[in-house]
C-alpha cells in the first residue's frame, strides 16, 4: 500500500491528472511513477530511481531518451521557424523535404504524404480519404472498413471503431460499418488439427465470405498492422498477407498497412510490409517517425490512391481536411533527423544484430511452465502467461497476472507492459547487449516470483 505524503508527486498526480489506459487498482496501491528524465534506454523518477524501459516509452523512443542529434535538430528548427501550418497552399521547407524523404524510403516510386499529429488521426484521415473517394467516384455506399479483432488503430471515434478491442464498447463503439475479422493468431485461434497453412486459408476464406455477405461495393478499405502491436505483439500466420491481399485485389479493395509501430525498423526492415513481402496501397506512420521526439503522424499514399485523391480534390477544388499543426516545421525537422538516425546511424542495423539475442532470450523464458507462447518479430515480442501450458488456459482474470509481473518488474527497475495476460517487450533500437541481458534477467526474476505466488 502506498504511504506517500499528501503533497508528494504521486498524490499531486492523482489530484489533477486524469489517467488514461492505466490500471487504477495499481495506482491506488502504488501511485503513479512520475518521471524526470532519461539516459539512453533508461528513465529516472522523482525519487531518483532508475528504470530500464523495455518498451521504449510507448514503442516510439527508439533512439533513447537523450539523443543529442534529435534534440539539436528540434532546437535549430525552433530557432529558425518554430511553427506553421500546411493550409492555403503554404507549408514549411522542412515539410516539403520530409515528404520527399518519406516517398524515397517508401515502397513507392511516386506518391504523396499528408500529415497529422498522431497515429489515430492518420488512420482517421485515411478513412476520410477513402470515404471522400467513394462519394467522388459515384459509389457513396462504399463506406465499410474491415479490420481484425485485437487490432489497434487508435482512439479517436473512427480509429477506435477500427480497433478490435472489447473495451471500446464502454463508448458505444464501434460505429456502424466497422467489421472485425478473426485475429490471425495461429497459436490462439487455430483449430485442433489445423495446420498453419490451413489456418491462413481459413482467414482468407473468412474475408471472402464477409465481402460476399456485405457486398464488395460497400467496402472502402482493409486496414492491418503487419505485426499487431497493442493487441499483444501478434505476427500474422504464415502467408497471411499474400492470401488476404489476393482476395482484396480481386474485389478492388485497398489494403492499408498501419505501420505506426512496425514502420522505421521495428521488425528489422524499414517497413513491416517489407518484412512480410507485400505492397499496400497506403502506409500509416507515426511513433518511430520522430523517434518519439515530436507528436506526428503521416498518411503515405501510393501512386494509385494519390492519383485518385488528386482527381477527387480537383473536382471540388480542394481536399477539405487538415490539422492546425499538420506538417509542423519542427516535427518535420525532427522526423528528417530521426529517419536519418534510424537508417544511417546504425539503429536499424542494431535491430537486426540484436534480434537473434532477443529471440534467444524469449525462447529461454518460454521454458517456464507458465509461459505458453513467446512470439514476436525483430525487436518486438510478447510472452503469454498461462495457468496450464498444455491446454493454453489463461490465469483467472482476477489474479491480474500480467499487472503483477509488470509491477514486480517496476520494483526491480524494469519497465515492461502488461497486455491481456501477456508481457510486452519492445526495447529501444540503441539497446546494447548488456542492457538486453539486464532486461531478461530482471524479467525472469519477476516471472519466477509472480508464478510462485499464483501458480
Ligand atoms: C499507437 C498506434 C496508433 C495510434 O497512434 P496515436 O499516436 O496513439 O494516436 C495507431 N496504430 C497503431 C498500430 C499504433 O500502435
Amino acid at each position: 500500500m502506498r504511504d506517500d505524503a499528501p503533497n508528494s508527486w504521486e498524490a499531486r498526480a492523482d489530484a489533477h491528472s486524469f489517467y488514461g489506459f492505466t490500471d487504477l487498482p495499481t495506482i491506488e496501491d502504488r501511485g503513479a511513477v512520475v518521471l524526470t528524465h532519461g539516459e539512453g534506454p533508461y528513465v529516472f523518477d522523482v525519487h531518483g530511481r532508475k528504470y530500464l524501459d523495455a518498451n521504449s516509452g510507448l514503442w516510439n523512443m527508439v533512439a533513447g531518451f537523450d539523443h543529442p542529434g534529435l534534440a539539436e535538430a528540434a532546437k535549430a528548427q525552433y530557432d529558425r521557424f518554430p511553427g506553421y501550418h500546411a493550409f492555403f497552399g503554404r507549408m514549411s521547407d522542412q515539410t516539403v523535404m520530409l515528404s520527399e524523404k518519406l516517398i524515397e524510403v517508401s515502397p513507392y516510386d511516386t506518391g504523396k504524404v499528408f500529415y497529422t499529429n498522431s497515429g489515430s488521426e492518420a488512420n482517421d484521415t485515411m478513412v476520410k480519404m477513402l470515404w471522400f473517394l467513394s462519394g467522388s467516384e459515384g459509389q457513396p455506399q462504399r463506406r465499410k472498413i474491415i479490420t481484425r479483432k485485437n487490432a489497434y488503430h487508435g482512439v479517436t471515434a473512427v480509429s477506435a471503431s477500427m480497433t478490435g478491442k472489447p473495451y471500446n464498447s464502454v463508448f458505444g463503439l464501434p460505429l456502424d460499418g466497422f467489421i472485425h475479422l478473426t485475429c490471425p493468431h495461429f497459436w490462439r485461434e487455430g483449430l485442433p488439427g489445423e495446420t498453419e497453412e490451413q489456418f491462413t486459408a481459413r482467414m482468407a476464406q473468412e474475408l471472402e465470405d464477409v465481402i460476399a455477405t456485405e457486398g464488395a461495393d460497400t467496402i472502402a478499405g482493409f486496414f492491418a498492422e503487419p505485426v499487431m502491436g497493442a493487441g499483444g505483439v501478434i505476427p500474422p500466420s504464415k502467408g497471411y498477407f499474400q492470401a488476404i491481399h489476393k482476395v482484396l485485389k480481386k474485389h478492388n479493395i485497398p489494403l492499408i498497412s498501419d505501420e505506426v509501430i512496425c514502420g522505421f525498423g521495428r521488425t528489422g526492415a524499414v517497413w513491416g510490409c517489407e518484412t512480410y513481402d507485400f505492397i499496400p496501397d497506403a502506409i500509416i506512420s507515426s511513433k518511430n517517425l520522430t523517434a518519439g521526439y515530436f507528436p506526428m503522424g503521416a498518411v503515405i499514399l501510393g501512386p494509385e490512391l494519390t492519383a485518385r485523391l488528386q482527381a477527387a480534390s480537383e473536382a471540388i477544388e480542394e481536399f477539405p481536411h487538415g490539422f492546425t499543426a499538420s506538417g509542423h516545421p519542427v516535427g518535420c525537422a525532427v522526423a528528417l533527423k530521426a529517419i536519418d538516425v534510424i537508417l544511417n546511424e546504425g539503429l536499424i542495423d542494431n535491430v537486426r544484430a540484436l534480434t537473434p539475442k532477443f529471440e534467444a532470450g524469449m525462447a529461454r523464458l518460454l521454458e517456464n511452465p507458465n509461459i505458453g507462447e513467446a512470439r514476436g518479430k525483430g525487436l518486438m515480442g510478447a510472452l503469454e502467461a498461462v495457468a496450464d501450458k498444455a491446454t493454453k488456459t489463461p490465469f483467472a482474470g482476477d489474479l491480474s497476472v500480467s499487472e503483477r509481473i509488470a509491477n514486480t518488474c517496476t520494483d526491480h527497475g524494469l519497465i515492461c507492459r502488461p497486455l491481456g495476460q501477456a508481457v510486452v517487450l519492445c526495447p529501444a533500437f540503441i539497446m546494447t547487449e548488456p542492457q538486453m541481458d539486464e532486461m531478461f534477467e530482471k524479467l525472469e526474476l519477476a516471472l519466477k516470483k509472480v508464478f510462485a505466488e499464483v501458480a
